[in-house]
């Protein structure tokens, strides 16, 4: 924690003079985020680092493995499901993006079973993936498997939020896409889920090459 506090007076001392200005006039009128990011809890994975944006400019939900439950209103405690009800509902964000990525811990535990002492809740968030994990076993190629573990949760992800009946309405009126993107630890590389089921890696900036 330490660490942290001592982040936190850089921040203060540094960070915050600087944007003083931007977060004054998003406390005065409001944020208008332009998408819903879910992505991973994992540390590695930032998305307002990928994407290179500041405050206001998005919504992001986290959690293990970049998931989203099927459509269940039955008075749980379902935090992402609130997450996307949020972000749809009350902010009408044009954009739900699902962030998966290379070296998923959470995609590990669903291919090889959560540890002995995690198992309360990582192995039954994970088992709304099994299809992911049954496609990526038919794969000969033992070394792939994680790899396209992770893009299949991804489309699991994807499937599950087209349950919920208003973000099927938006979509088929045209008010909102829903999207699904894979970043590469090793590399930093994204690439874009595209309607044939494949990713492909975002073309470079012709201005920047
Ligand atoms: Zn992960």
């Amino acid at each position: 924690m330490d660490a942290l506090v001592a982040g936190y007076r850089r921040f203060r001392a540094a960070g915050w003079p600087a944007r003083r200005t931007l977060f004054r006039s998003l406390a005065e009128r409001g944020q208008q985020p332009r998408a819903l990011v879910i992505g991973c809890i994992d540390s590695r994975v930032d998305p307002t680092m990928i994407f290179d944006v500041g405050p206001g400019e998005i919504l992001t939900a986290r959690n293990v493995a970049n998931l989203v439950p099927p459509y269940q209103p039955d008075n749980a405690s379902h935090g992402t499901s609130a997450a996307v009800e949020f972000a749809v509902r009350i902010m009408e964000v044009p954009d739900l993006i699902v962030l998966g990525h290379g070296m998923c811990g959470g995609v590990q535990t669903l291919l090889h079973g959560a540890p002995e002492g995690a198992r309360d809740f990582v192995a039954p968030w994970m088992a709304m993936a099994a299809p992911a994990r049954r496609r990526a076993l038919e794969c000969s190629v033992v070394e792939d498997r994680q790899q396209i573990c992770e893009h299949e949760v991804i489309k699991v992800a994807l499937a599950n939020l087209m349950t919920f009946p208003w973000i099927a309405e938006r979509v088929a009126a045209g008010r909102l896409a829903l999207h699904g993107a894979w970043f590469a630890i090793h590399s930093g590389e994204l690439t874009i889920l595209q309607p044939d089921g494949s990713f492909a890696p975002v073309a470079p900036d012709i201005d920047s090459a």
